[in-house]
């Protein structure tokens, strides 16, 4: 594949189509027309909380001083927002820091629009083996698969997890992969305007993030806002809860098709050209 090709924005949007059509057959066609509208992938953080605090997580939790549960009603709100959004979405994640440290977890999930997501997931670090059996009972009508994360820290409560889930008939998934990408300290980096457009369409990463109830292109931007590092410009993020579901749908089909880079860009080491691959949950 030539490098011209693989690095161009129209590389990154047959992808997206491709996945379309793969999860859909030619008939998720339809959802690329300006009446529907497909979301490809959409992740809600609903805590910064976390227990392993991984020094190079590329959401940026250790940097967290205060970490925080965010606001229930607001990720319920959230949830609701995005899903009068879209007619179909590929992927819809609820996450972390780690999920399982949120005592409003069961309440949040039954929000979850699962009839019109392809997949739901929550990844988690597998520290935590939760007691309630509620909650296993929400996870498997909303057809959540849990992700574990793999990390040696937790071999031991990961097995015990597994072994609930299997138990309760939950479905789940082990790491693909035992490393990560990494995204680098959230620092300002000086490139030119063209290396900083071939990151961004280099940049595989297609997740949307919705952090107290505003939508980013990426959780590394959610996340370096929140936390008063990283700046955000006009047209990087759609403010769901403030906007009317017209506003919110043509804002967020925008931010999914966005072609120029993001300021977090600057933050961030993925997409470059020696992109670089560290060990998982270090
Ligand atoms: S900041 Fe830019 S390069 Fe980094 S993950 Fe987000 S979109 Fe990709």
């Amino acid at each position: 594949m030539s490098s011209l090709w693989r690095d161009s924005f129209l590389y990154a949007d047959y992808l997206r189509v491709q996945r379309l059509l793969r999860s859909c057959g030619v008939k998720g066609l339809v959802y690329l027309s300006p009446r529907h509208f497909y979301l490809d992938f959409v992740e809600i953080p609903i805590t910064t909380r976390c227990n392993l605090l991984c020094p190079n997580c590329a959401n940026l939790m250790p940097a967290y001083e205060s970490p925080y549960d965010v606001d229930t009603d607001i990720v319920i709100k959230s949830i609701r927002k995005v899903a009068e959004c879209f007619d179909i979405c590929g992927h819809f994640r609820i996450l972390g820091g780690e999920p399982f440290l949120n005592q409003h977890l069961k309440e949040i999930i039954a929000e979850v629009p699962s009839e019109k997501c392809l997949k739901v997931s929550i990844p988690t670090n597998a520290s935590i083996v939760p007691d309630d059996l509620e909650l296993y009972a929400r996870l498997r009508e909303k057809r959540v698969t849990v992700v574990m994360g793999g990390y040696p820290s937790s071999a031991e409560s990961q097995r015990k997890l597994i072994s609930v889930l299997d138990q309760e008939g939950v479905m789940y998934e082990l790491p693909h992969s035992d490393t990560w990408i990494n995204y680098g300290e959230a620092v300002s980096r000086e490139r030119s305007r063209k290396e900083h457009v071939r990151q961004f369409a280099r940049c595989r990463l297609r997740a949307k993030s919705v952090l107290n109830g505003v939508m980013y292109y990426c959780p590394r931007h959610a996340h370096g806002f929140d936390l008063g590092i990283i700046p955000r410009n006009a047209g990087e993020y759609v403010d769901l809860l403030n906007n009317t579901a017209s506003q919110n749908r043509r804002e967020v089909r925008r931010l999914m098709w966005r072609h120029a880079p993001i300021e977090a860009c600057k933050y961030c080491l993925r997409g470059i050209e020696k992109e670089e691959e560290i060990p998982r949950g270090v």
